[in-house]
């Protein structure tokens, strides 16, 4: 099963028209050579309107988050799906960590966010990872387990056909400690194999992310790992010139 390689970047609450400008246009003067992988930015909701209007042909446009209401209404401060889709966005990410740990989204949380995102149109990038201290403690399996499985148990294993996941391992998000290459293969290798003890097809055609400093200095190796799919690219994803040299290590 071939599945084709995609690099998002997620900008988090980074940005201003100026910035965006000068990324898209720096991604702009690239993308034609990177034909084989599939680009994605994630601008904040704020901006997803000019981003879609300057986007750099076959590139494609995600969000960040979204309500899991299915319907609109009164949700103060909220975004429905709806609108990210009238706004072209084609992804949206669902249980970040920082989402899970800031803003205290729990699993049941994000499953439903991840069906109400599939059933308004868009493809959810479902993010799981474990901490230092369950890193630690030996829980990693048990605590990728359990976040998947509240997702299975929602939304049921036919679902992961139209869905991406992202492993980030929460102590390599934004602290320049990457996961080696053998950690990080290890742990998609048994994401995988979850999926595939329910589905075996639809394990091998989802595509797994990796991120958490994933860097134009280590994609490479990153990627080269079997069910290394990609990466979820944050700091690194700021600047063209970092984000379309790990776009380049995915070709
Ligand atoms: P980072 O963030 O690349 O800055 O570690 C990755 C993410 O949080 O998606």
């Amino acid at each position: 099963m071939t599945r084709q390689y995609l690099v998002a970047g997620n900008w988090k609450m980074n940005g201003s028209r100026a910035a965006n400008a000068e990324l898209l246009s720096g991604i702009a003067a690239r993308v034609g050579s990177v034909d084989r992988v599939e680009l994605l930015v994630c601008p904040p909701a704020v901006y997803l309107d000019s981003v879609r209007a300057a986007l750099p042909v076959g590139v494609s446009l995600g969000a960040q988050n979204l309500s899991e209401q299915i319907k609109p209404g009164a949700f103060t401060g909220e975004t429905h799906g709806a609108m990210l889709t009238e706004l072209g966005c084609r992804y949206v990410l669902v249980g970040h960590s920082e989402r899970r740990s800031l803003y205290g989204e729990t699993n049941q949380l994000v499953a439903d966010k991840f069906s109400t995102a599939q059933a308004l149109g868009l493809i959810p990038i479902l993010c799981i990872g474990e901490t230092l201290e369950q890193r630690e403690a030996g829980q990693t399996e048990a605590v990728l387990r359990e976040q998947l499985a509240a997702v299975i148990a929602r939304c049921g294993i036919a679902s992961f056909g139209a869905a991406v996941v992202a492993y980030e391992p929460v102590w390599a998000i934004g602290t320049g400690k990457t996961a080696t290459p053998a950690q990080a293969q290890t742990a998609h290798a048994f994401i995988r194999g979850l999926l595939a003890a329910q589905d075996a097809t639809i394990a091998g055609s989802t595509r797994l992310l990796y991120g958490g400093s994933c860097k134009a200095d280590n994609a490479a190796e990153l990627f080269a790992g079997a069910d290394i799919d990609g990466g979820l690219i944050g700091g690194a994803a700021l600047k063209a010139s970092d984000f379309m040299a790990i776009a380049d290590a995915a070709q």
